[in-house]
């Protein structure tokens, strides 16, 4: 059982007070487009695009540079307003930020002042301070970091901070967890062993996942579904159900199924591409 099927109020770590109720996490996204600026200085950051994300789904929103994805990301975060369509979570429709959804940024955004405990520790102590460390001890362990408890920020690997992050964004039990190019930062080996690490975490907990990326490989491992976007003015133009089955690890590149996802991905992007150079060059 995935603890997005749990009370939503529950900051109860163990898995064994589990409550079982609607499952949480659907996202719907409705003919949303999202436009910045005013007159002759209006961008087209999303256009009309509409998108269902099921109750613990890994989608990942795979696009080149400046096509949107975050936008579309901050639309369901509460960061960006859509100029016109809906976003809705778990049937509400999203006016703002809030605690249902969780977000990771590529830059850690840790407070450098406070250590990896108390960072994470800043969801849940809202609630309640004793069951506030049993939620915060409970996620230090699942990202391991329980021995780098008392570490500050200065202290830790790129991707050390990053599964605080992780954690701090898990421990106010999102329904939803939004990540925008979470390991964009890191080097090349730290982001396989984070993402090995993140479906490791994701399957512990089950929540839903949106995570932007502009790297085919990364979605291709990752996710349930990929979505793609167009270049500017971004818009889902394909969308690909991935047949790799779980738990995934970094050997499965080699998989000719694998190697067929990564192919149909980077054809629509070789063709979204060309069609934006054509546009801005006619
Ligand atoms: P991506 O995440 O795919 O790189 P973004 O969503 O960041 O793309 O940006 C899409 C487009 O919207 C870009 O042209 C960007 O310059 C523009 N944009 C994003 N945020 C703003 C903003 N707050 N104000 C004005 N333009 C913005």
């Amino acid at each position: 059982m995935s603890i997005n099927q749990t009370s939503s109020v529950s900051t109860e770590p163990k898995k064994s007070s589990i409550v079982s109720v609607e499952p949480r996490g659907l996202i719907e996204i409705d003919k949303v487009s999202v436009l910045f600026g005013k007159g002759d200085q209006v961008t087209t950051a999303v256009q009309e695009t509409s998108l269902v994300v099921e109750p613990g789904e890994f989608v990942c929103i795979l696009g080149p540079s400046g096509c949107g994805k975050s936008t579309l990301l901050n639309s369901v975060a509460g960061y960006a307003y859509p100029t016109t369509g809906s976003v809705r979570v778990d049937s509400e429709v999203v006016t703002g930020p809030g605690p249902d959804r969780g977000m990771v940024f590529q830059q850690y955004s840790l407070l450098p002042w406070k250590t990896t405990f108390e960072n994470i520790a800043l969801g849940p102590k809202l609630t309640n301070d004793l069951e506030a460390t049993k939620t915060t001890e409970f996620f230090l362990d699942m990202v391991g970091l329980t021995k780098y408890r008392n570490h500050y920020p200065s202290e830790l690997s790129g991707g050390m901070q990053q599964r605080v992050g992780i954690a701090r964004a898990l421990a106010t039990y999102p329904s939803v967890l939004l990540m925008d190019e979470p390991f964009g930062a890191l080097d090349a080996q730290t982001r396989l062993v984070m993402q090995e690490s993140l479906l490791d975490v994701w399957s512990e907990f089950g929540t839903t996942v949106l995570f932007v990326t502009h790297d085919v490989d990364e979605s291709v491992f990752l996710a349930d579904k990929i979505i793609v976007m167009s270049a500017s003015p971004g818009k889902v133009v394909a969308e690909f159900d991935n047949p790799l089955p779980r738990p995934r690890s970094q050997s499965m590149a080699t998989r000719s199924d694998y190697i067929e996802l990564k192919q149909k991905c980077l054809d629509v992007i070789r063709s979204e591409s060309l069609r934006a150079f054509e546009l801005q060059n006619s």
